[in-house]
């Protein structure tokens, strides 16, 4: 299949991904000699770090996405095809793609990380992620739709089972849904569901590790255990789910929560493309880079971000993955791709760490700053707020996003409830035969039977 990509006299920079560290790099190349081609499953940037407010009601979808094609409007040398990336053929300086063959002089991998569910196939099977805007919006309708069931039913083990909600993971992912979850317990669900004994709806947050929030100063994993308590989240460190069948999340060969729910936000792989040498993909799939973001031993490819693993001197496991590294990445591979183009050489990069937070609830976050700063309650809330709020791409959903924020805060309710595309969990095999994770939402099957209308007598 033809691309359909213009022929230029430039350099063609093609860059796989659009999140974080493509759109960055693909912007800052606006004025550079070069034709920069952007390939992305999805047609949108999705702002991952608020993915988990779409989960709970607080935010719409549309509000942390933006139109990838809208970002570049007026950007001259800039072409998008939506496209899945099947592999790339170093050799051949080509990207195959789902939408025909793609050839470059420069090849960016950009393709950030996937859930890593650590070989647990019933875990993968059954649980719920959250990595993605579907996946964000099938967990808002489970969780509803779980709701809806648990008045049905008589049998309270069921119900139990039913309202009970287990997040799996205590980094700031898991840290800020169940914080969030718990808010809803609180004060948005007693107003639609007076029926149900809410004391009965249980949230924990399991962490296999000592402490939450891992990388965080033991100042901010201290608070952020406290403010969970606060709240009522069972938080159960040194403890790992290892199975979950028939609504049982098990702990141990025996131990295990009844649960509908289990949200899998326990780690993530880098998103490798298939193609390159094996020696460069680690042993959680991301890709080896030097100071440069080059992939070892091929001169014109590169990876930023998630899916580069680019080790320093101070951070000898691999640079964290979060959005200001494939940013900061970005930025510095323009320069040097430039610097190359001028025959130059490029320089090394050093990464600027500029700190981390995490919310729970409303006035309640954590931040640490360089110079073992740590700051946490309303403060820490309300810069965790605005720095959310000024990252966002697009100045209509920062406008909808603080609406949003601002009816939530002064109204105690959250508006986004709805349950428009009903979800359900059936294993799906892929073309070769193999399990895979994949859940399909599927309107006809969400029907619960009703129960029994009585005839008047
Ligand atoms: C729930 C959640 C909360 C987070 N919170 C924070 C936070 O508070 N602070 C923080 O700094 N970081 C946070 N992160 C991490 C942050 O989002 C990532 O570090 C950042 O997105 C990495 O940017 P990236 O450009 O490497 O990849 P991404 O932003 O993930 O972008 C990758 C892009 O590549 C595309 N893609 C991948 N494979 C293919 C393919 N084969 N074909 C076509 N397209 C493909 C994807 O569609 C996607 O658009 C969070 C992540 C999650 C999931």
């Amino acid at each position: 299949m033809d691309t359909n990509l213009p022929v230029s006299a430039h350099p063609r920079v093609v860059i796989i991904g659009c999140g974080f560290g493509g759109l960055r790099l693909a912007k800052a190349l606006r004025k550079a000699p070069v034709q920069v081609v952007v390939i992305d499953r999805n047609n949108y940037h999705n702002f991952q770090p608020l993915l988990y407010q779409v989960a709970t009601g607080a935010l719409e979808a549309d509000s942390i996405a933006y139109p990838i094609r809208k970002i570049f409007a007026g950007q001259k040398n800039f072409f998008y095809r939506m496209a899945d990336v099947h592999s790339v053929d170093p050799a051949a300086n080509t990207v195959i793609t789902s939408v025909g063959n793609i050839r470059y002089d420069y090849l960016v991998l950009a393709t950030g990380s996937l859930t890593n569910f650590f070989g647990l196939e019933s875990i993968e099977r059954n649980a719920m992620q959250i990595k993605s805007i579907p996946n964000a919006l099938n967990l808002r309708s489970f969780i509803f739709q779980n709701f809806e069931k648990a008045l049905l039913t008589e049998n309270p083990e069921e119900r139990q089972a039913l309202l009970n909600i287990v997040v799996v993971g205590g980094g700031p992912t898991g840290v800020e849904i169940s914080g969030s979850l718990a808010e809803m317990r609180k004060h948005v669900l007693p107003k639609d569901y007076p029926e149900l004994d809410l004391q009965h709806m249980q949230i924990f947050l399991v962490e296999a590790g000592p402490a939450l929030l891992g990388p965080m100063s033991p100042a901010s994993q201290a608070d952020a255990k406290r403010y969970l308590d606060e709240l009522g989240v069972k938080v159960m460190l040194n403890t790992s789910i290892k199975n979950f069948e028939d609504n049982r999340a098990y702990y141990t060969d025996n131990e295990f929560i009844a649960t509908e729910n289990l949200v899998w936000a326990a780690g993530v792989n880098g998103a490798e493309v298939p193609g390159l040498p094996a020696d460069v993909v680690t042993r959680n799939k991301r890709i080896n880079v030097n100071l440069w973001n080059q992939v070892e031993g091929l001169n014109n490819v590169f990876a930023i971000g998630d899916v580069a693993n680019m080790v320093t001197d101070d951070m000898p496991r691999g640079l964290p993955m979060l959005a200001p590294v494939a940013q900061q990445h970005a930025d510095h591979l323009a320069a040097n791709l430039q610097r190359l183009l001028r025959g130059e050489t490029p320089k090394d990069f050093v990464y600027n760490n500029k700190g981390s937070m995490a919310i729970v609830s409303r006035n309640k976050a954590v931040v640490d700053l360089p110079k073992n700063i740590h700051f946490n309650g309303f403060f820490g809330w309300a810069t965790w707020l605005f720095v959310h709020l000024m990252t966002l791409v697009g100045f209509r959903n920062k406008v909808v996003a603080f609406i949003d924020w601002a009816f939530s805060y002064f109204s105690t309710d959250q508006a986004l409830r709805l349950i428009i595309r009903p979800f359900s969990r059936r294993d799906v095999k892929d073309d070769k035969g193999k399990k895979s994770a994949e859940h399909r939402t599927a309107t006809a099957e969400y029907n619960p039977t009703p129960p029994a209308i009585q005839e008047p007598a």
